[in-house]
């Protein structure tokens, strides 16, 4: 079994991050309160604390009503629009062709079809962004209707659990939106021409937050373990991913004696479930040239459901890495080798070709399909003991390192 007092520190950790905390929104007060007491946390095991500021917006939201000639639609705030109230037409585009033909301007503008298949990347995501999302959006912002409403079908793929889905989750897209089912999207597409009464209850505001980063050792050949902190509105957040920060904490307290060759890097990423990935830009930016002093990165996101084992998924390894790194999980009871994925912070190592491992639970396209995102992702489907073995595991791993 392992370590109990351990056990009881994860505990309670998990308690903390979900329960007590209203929210880990990145820009809300919650988020910030999250960050400092990992903070604390770190520097009591003796770590160096670096914090990364960010400029963020902070969103808040009421209602959203559409009503025509007396009838209601069911229709959902966009994550982060501005607010409206307003009375217009409605006009329908279902494809990219539709689009770039419809006269948009003053009207409110549903799309639907093959237009809100997948989520659309915010405008100045700076990872990973497709051309015909790019299109899209600057032809909303060409048209200027007073409003977007998007009719999104199922697709756990870009958008977990929810539905519907928000098509636009962007602070810096600045005309109103709101989202609705297919069905309600199909009602309404019958009905253009009608006038319409819009109102959206939303609010922005320019807040801040920070990216943590916490150093031991020597920074010129160090790991650096992650997982991200913030988690969305509306979420205890608890294996997304209150559970890989809480591995971060243990392994902290593991490692407070450590003084091996290889540098150790804590990173609690602040912005992996934000539009903006303030937290990740922002680490970025203070790792400008110091990226190829990265040996490793293991990220951890959606780990310890008490469903089977922490699976693990490695990128960029050279054969070598690989072969230790496999020898040290096929020692351990609990862990096994899973499929790849690419919606992690992993990627932001990943994608400039620097070696990462990213642990995550067996079940993760239950998780994503149905508990991330929403009220349902509390601190009972996480098994703090896989958590402990996990930091426990880590810490070996790190020793064979050196
Ligand atoms: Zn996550």
């Amino acid at each position: 079994m392992a370590d109990p007092s351990l056990k009881n520190k994860a505990e309670n950790y998990l308690k903390y991050l979900c329960l007590d905390l209203p929210t880990r929104r990145v820009g809300s007060q919650g988020n910030r309160n999250a960050n400092e007491f990992v903070a604390e946390k770190f520097a009591s095991f003796g770590f160096k604390l670096e914090r990364q500021p960010f400029d963020c917006i902070d969103w808040t939201q009421g209602a959203a009503t559409l009503c025509l000639n007396g009838e209601q639609f069911q229709v959902q705030v966009g994550p982060f629009t501005a607010g409206c109230d307003t009375r217009a037409p409605v006009v329908v585009a279902c494809s990219l062709e539709e689009l770039e033909s419809t006269d948009a301007c003053d009207k409110i503008l549903l799309l639907r079809g093959d237009l809100t298949r997948e989520q659309l990347m915010p405008k100045n995501f700076p990872f990973y962004n497709p051309d015909e999302h790019k299109r899209i959006i600057s032809l909303l912002e060409m048209k200027k209707p007073r409003a977007v409403l998007t009719a999104t079908a199922r697709n756990p793929e870009s958008a977990g659990a929810v539905y519907p889905f928000p098509l636009i989750e962007d602070g810096d897209f600045d005309i109103p939106s709101a989202y609705l089912t297919e069905e309600e999207g199909e009602r309404l597409a019958s009905r253009t021409d009608e006038m319409a009464a819009l109102v959206i209850e939303a609010e922005r505001r320019s807040s801040s937050g920070f990216n943590l980063a916490a150093h031991k050792g020597r920074p010129e050949r160090r790991v650096v373990f992650s997982a991200h902190i913030d988690a969305k509105d509306n979420t205890p957040g608890a294996l997304d991913n209150a559970a890989g920060v809480i591995v971060l904490l243990l392994l902290a307290e593991l490692l407070k004696e450590y003084d091996g060759r290889i540098g150790i890097e804590l990173v609690p990423f602040n912005g992996e479930d934000h539009y903006s990935a303030a937290g990740e830009i922002a680490y970025l930016r203070a790792n400008e040239s110091k990226l190829n002093q990265v040996l490793l990165n293991i990220n951890m996101d959606g780990l310890g459901s008490h469903k089977g084992k922490t699976i693990y998924s490695l990128y960029e390894c050279p054969d070598e890495l690989k072969a230790k790194i496999q020898k040290t999980f096929t020692t351990q009871s609990g862990f096994g080798e899973g499929p790849p994925w690419f919606q992690g912070d992993h990627m932001v190592f990943a994608m400039l070709g620097i070696p990462a491992l990213a642990l995550t639970s067996e079940n993760f396209v239950e998780i994503l399909t149905e508990i991330a995102h929403t009220p349902k992702d509390s601190p009972d489907l996480v098994d703090c003991e896989k958590l402990v073995k996990t930091a426990i595991t880590l810490q070996k791993m790190l020793a064979d390192f050196t």
